[in-house]
């Protein structure tokens, strides 16, 4: 059914390296998808999109605990370590890296790397640590399979945005691709975390995705430039649902800081919003 090859799945960083030696030296690339598994259609679209771009591919799985801030969100994050592994082999991955948190972080870890500045504004700003979490594993991992070019989601814009800034900081020796967000067809962004939705925090949870299709209409079809304008409509829109707004900020998608009136082409809409105890974010570029 769809099988495109063989997929190895591998637990430790030893393992993963020589297999990632042996891509290379038979002068191959490697697309690489650092992921915390719960695969739904947005993870897929990042394999593909990986596919094309590289040789070989390879996916990671790991529920990074350093991200997460609060104990009961990493405890009751979704995990389906099976499945995940059928759908990474039916999207074609070639190597799979799967380590258990003792092997990315042993007793005695002590190194963190972070993105100052960037990774303490919006998300950063209610998620005290969590982009210090990411890019310190997103440089763990790269150090490990040396990928030609890492993929990443557009959903996570201000994680973009951060590891970008890391590769260029750190002249790290990758090529960053972004993919746009998978959503539903109702439009909600796809999330591991969507699972966690009970049907009427669903509806709520349309908010965010309804807030920024508003945003393109005012400002394609009503030509409106000015952010205060837009936000007062993308809090009105999510107020409204009974969702509980953290933010709403139309950013330059570089530098992260507010702007008053949108560059097309530049900035970001991010919505942050907290729907029966679920924090979801969204995004769109404009
Ligand atoms: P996660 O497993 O949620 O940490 O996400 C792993 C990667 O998938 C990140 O680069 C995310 O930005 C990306 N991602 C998550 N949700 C989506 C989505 N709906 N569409 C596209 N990419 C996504």
């Amino acid at each position: 059914m769809g099988f495109t090859g063989f997929m190895e799945v591998i637990q430790t960083i030893k393992q993963m390296r020589e297999a990632a030696s042996k891509v290379r030296a038979a002068g191959k690339s490697i697309a690489f998808v650092p992921t915390m598994g719960a695969f739904h259609g947005g993870h897929i679209r990042l394999m593909q999109k990986a596919k094309t771009l590289g040789d070989i591919t390879v996916v990671s799985s790991f529920v990074n605990p350093k991200q997460f801030n609060e104990k009961e969100d990493l405890n009751r994050y979704p995990r389906d370590p099976e499945r995940d592994r059928l759908k990474a082999e039916k999207a074609g991955v070639d190597y799979y890296f799967e380590p258990a948190v003792e092997e990315i972080y042993p007793p005695g870890f002590l190194t963190t790397v972070n993105v100052s500045y960037l990774s303490s504004k919006l998300e950063g700003a209610s998620r005290p640590g969590h982009f210090r979490g990411v890019t310190t594993v997103v440089l763990k991992f790269l150090n490990i399979v040396s990928p030609n070019t890492l993929v990443m989601g557009y959903k996570d814009a201000q994680q973009f945005t951060i590891i970008h800034q890391m590769i260029e900081d750190l002249a790290l020796d990758v090529h960053l691709v972004g993919v746009p967000t998978a959503r539903e067809r109702d439009g909600l962004a796809m999330s591991s975390r969507n699972v966690l939705l009970s049907p009427e925090d669903r509806d709520k949870a349309l908010s965010l995705n309804r807030a920024l299709k508003r945003v393109h209409f005012l400002v394609k079809k009503q030509g409106i430039l000015h952010t205060g304008e837009l936000l007062q409509a993308v809090r009105s829109a999510i107020n409204s649902s009974g969702a509980e707004l953290d933010y709403a900020e139309i950013v330059n998608r570089t530098t992260l800081e507010p702007v008053d009136h949108v560059m097309r082409g530049g900035t970001y809409v991010l919505v942050a919003a907290r729907v029966g105890g679920v924090r979801l974010i969204d995004s769109t570029r404009i």
